[in-house]
């Protein structure tokens, strides 16, 4: 089976389905390859389920006895790889020292075709679901999911469909990232933070370069951006991010004994959280100035500078809220505009049988492991879903090491047999049992 899994992957890997923020800048064709690839690759879920299209995004429906459902996520576009050093073609699909190299393998092309291979086995095994099951494939999640995710789960509530929990990629089975964990840590991700961009800019009277004012705009500009890095918001703990590090503490070693009190010792705790841009991330609302622009000749003063600030929002927090930070920070005198606009997510209880369910899923598949609840600091196309269903786990059946997460959006992403075999064990699993109760 190890050889059928990693044989689709890298024919999947080898069709390039980059998305663009601009639909016009993308390849439908290339889209429209990966779709009849599909096809022809899952007969009998192309013969025995019916698939919906919403654009390029695919919506699959595997009707049950029962009307109450089980929705699983996925997405097959990928990001760029220009400017990134890898050391192989990111879209050969290459197979060797027990890998499938190339973009998309972890993020997100390795579950979407692992569940796929899950449903197409249990078909061929005659299984039949007492519940509906839905598999809901975006094709632009890296932009967005304003074509797919936000389509489906529009159509979704359309007919009324009963969905009982709802499966997104997110954490991961992580070994090494968290430092000084003595166990594997399954993260399961109950929230996302709310990934928000705003547009700062400031005008100035442009003019020639050679009699100049002792500042202009992107001077102005650059002040505003020292601010901006040198002032983050508060610290802040979240029940989610507590409940994290309290489940991590014992597991934890010495530090254990820190965390494991984090309510009572945050003052103190949230002093060594904010010194790694990782802990940091669950303890604060970050900005991030991403994109800067102005200017546009060497002996003519810029009339204008424009920035861009990535802000990712903590529970608790608002778009609203980080605009008013943001202006008293900076003062009265840039134009700020909100030019994304995500609030955080809900939070998925984890006081639950559903969290209890999908431990023993995870439990099942990778042994000893430690499951715990999580906060992502990335977005995913879950949040588009969140009118369907209170119970949302963000959570990607694959074992991953530090190097593994630096790779996603980044060079040499790469996925072991040992991860394939597991993924697709997983969600066999999982789609077994979740369509039963
Ligand atoms: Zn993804």
């Amino acid at each position: 089976m190890t050889q059928r899994l990693a044989e689709s992957l890298s024919l999947a890997v080898q069709i390039p389905t980059l998305s663009h923020a601009d639909p016009d800048k993308e390849d439908r064709k290339v889209f429209q390859e990966f779709l009849d690839f599909l096809e022809e690759r899952y007969p009998k879920m192309y013969e025995k389920l019916e698939v919906k299209r919403f654009g390029d995004s695919i919506l699959y429906i595997w009707r049950g006895k029962k009307e109450e459902g089980e929705l699983i996520l996925a997405h097959y576009d990928v990001v760029p790889h220009e400017g990134q050093e890898w050391s192989a073609d990111p879209f050969g699909g290459e197979i060797s020292d027990g890998y499938v190299i190339g973009r998309g393998t972890l993020d997100d092309k390795g579950n979407c075709i692992l569940l796929h291979e899950a449903v197409e086995s249990l078909l061929r095994e005659k299984f039949k679901p007492e519940k509906t099951i839905y598999l809901a494939i975006g094709a632009d999640e890296e932009v967005g999911g304003r074509r797919g995710a936000v389509q489906m789960a529009a159509y979704l509530k359309e007919i009324g469909a009963q969905i009982h929990t709802i499966l997104d990629e997110g954490g991961a089975v992580s070994v090494d990232a968290i430092k000084g964990g003595e166990k594997p840590f399954a993260l399961i991700g109950l929230a996302e933070k709310g990934a928000t961009n705003f547009k700062l800019t400031l005008r100035g009277s442009g003019g020639h370069s050679s009699m100049p004012p002792p500042s202009n705009a992107i001077g102005r500009m650059a002040k505003l951006i020292q601010k901006i890095e040198e002032n983050p918001p508060k610290v802040r703990l979240t029940p989610t991010v507590q409940a994290m590090f309290e489940a991590m503490a014992p597991f934890m070693g010495s530090q254990g004994k820190l965390l494991g009190k984090i309510r009572k010792l945050f003052p103190i705790v949230s002093k060594f959280l904010v010194a790694s841009p990782t802990t940091n991330a669950f303890v604060r609302t970050t900005f991030c100035v991403t994109m800067i622009d102005g200017g546009n000749a060497p002996n003519v003063i810029p009339a204008k500078a424009e920035a861009i600030v990535n802000a990712r929002i903590l529970q608790g927090e608002s778009v609203e809220s980080v605009m008013t930070y943001l202006r008293k920070q900076l003062g009265e005198e840039v134009e700020i505009e909100v030019i994304l606009h995500e609030e955080p997510s809900r939070v998925t209880p984890h006081d639950t049988q559903e969290f209890q369910l999908l431990k023993e899923s995870v439990e099942y598949t990778f042994g000893d492991v430690e499951v715990v609840p999580y906060l992502m600091s990335g977005a995913s196309d879950a949040r588009h879903y969140q009118a369907l269903s209170e119970h949302i786990f963000r959570f990607s059946p694959v074992v991953m090491t530090k190097e593994d997460i630096a790779s996603i959006h980044s060079a040499d992403e790469k996925i072991s047999l040992d991860n394939i075999d597991k993924g697709f064990f997983f969600f066999k699993d999982y789609l077994k049992q979740r369509s039963m109760r």
